[in-house]
């Protein structure tokens, strides 16, 4: 277990229990959240550390989201794919100004993304720790995905767009991290980050329950604040904060299901779009975030 006896990110001692939640998908373990009290920085206490951590991803699952699974459900998760993978890929190609360049990929996961950025005329590479998710993107995508162990490796100075779509939270060590993508992007190379918003409105609301706590998988609770610090103190800025629309739809049915209550397809579904639609008058209060960072002058 790894406990932290100061704020991960500002180094106070002054940090307490913000939150007791459980690990609903898988374990049913209780964890704590902590909070900072200085910079408001939260995070999973005593979670497991790089070697037990692996037994907290049922690995199959996350492999499962075929091509060949049939059925209506089948055929709306692969569109819902397709809509949302096309999407970040005009996030990006936005965010960077450009149309092609060379992309890298944290946690590349089954190189879905990738593919989508190398049919379009980037030049990818993938970073991903599971060793099934790397064979299945070089084996059905033809992708160049590497362990992260290798990372270093990876020239300074050589990737236009370093993009890391919800997995910074699952980092044990989310600054080295930072320090790479920092070394390996061009002085004017944009960085990606998506991540749950833990001060949005749908997590204050399910408390507890909000599935986007996530632990022991996820080790670090973000918000819009708390990212300046990160991104600051790792020698970036934030440019631009973008809302993730889907994602709280999820979210909420997820979070009724780990709340037990009856009708949570249902209930989710109008919870969330209620969350989505009071989002417009506050975006950084959305269930998702997207951060645009750059490198600081
Ligand atoms: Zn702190």
């Amino acid at each position: 277990m790894i406990h932290y006896s100061s704020c991960p990110l500002c180094d106070s001692k002054d940090t307490g229990l913000f939150i007791q939640t459980n690990d609903f998908f898988l374990t049913r373990e209780p964890y704590s959240i902590f909070r900072c009290s200085n910079c408001g920085f939260t995070f999973t206490q005593d979670h497991p550390d790089e070697s037990q951590a692996g037994n907290y991803y049922a690995s199959e699952e996350y492999l499962s989201h075929n091509d060949s699974s049939g059925g209506v459900t089948g055929t709306l998760y692969r569109l819902a794919r397709r809509i949302m993978l096309g999407r970040k890929r005009k996030i990006a190609e936005i965010a960077c100004g450009i149309t092609r360049g060379k992309i890298l990929d944290i946690g590349s996961g089954t190189g879905h993304f990738l593919a989508e950025m190398k049919r379009s005329g980037w030049e990818t590479i993938g970073v991903e720790i599971s060793e099934k998710a790397r064979q299945y993107s070089a084996s059905v995508h033809g992708l160049d995905v590497i362990d992260p162990g290798l990372i270093q490796f990876i020239p300074s100075s050589s990737c236009d767009c370093i993009t890391l779509w919800h997995t910074l939270e699952h980092f044990q060590h989310p600054f080295r991290y930072a320090e790479e993508i920092h070394r390996i992007l061009k002085p004017e190379g944009i960085c990606i980050i998506a991540l749950p918003n833990c001060s949005s409105h749908d997590a204050l609301h399910y408390r507890k329950f909000w599935a986007a706590w996530d632990v022991p998988r996820h080790l670090w609770h973000f918000s819009p604040s708390t990212m300046g610090f990160f991104a600051d103190k790792a020698g970036f800025m934030v440019k631009a904060v973008k809302s993730l629309p889907p994602d709280v739809f999820y979210i909420s049915i997820l979070s009724e299901k780990y709340r037990r209550k009856s009708l949570h397809f249902v209930r989710g579904f109008l919870w969330g779009s209620w969350f989505y639609l009071i989002s417009f008058f506050d975006r950084r209060k959305s269930s998702s975030l997207i951060y645009i960072i750059q490198k600081k002058a």
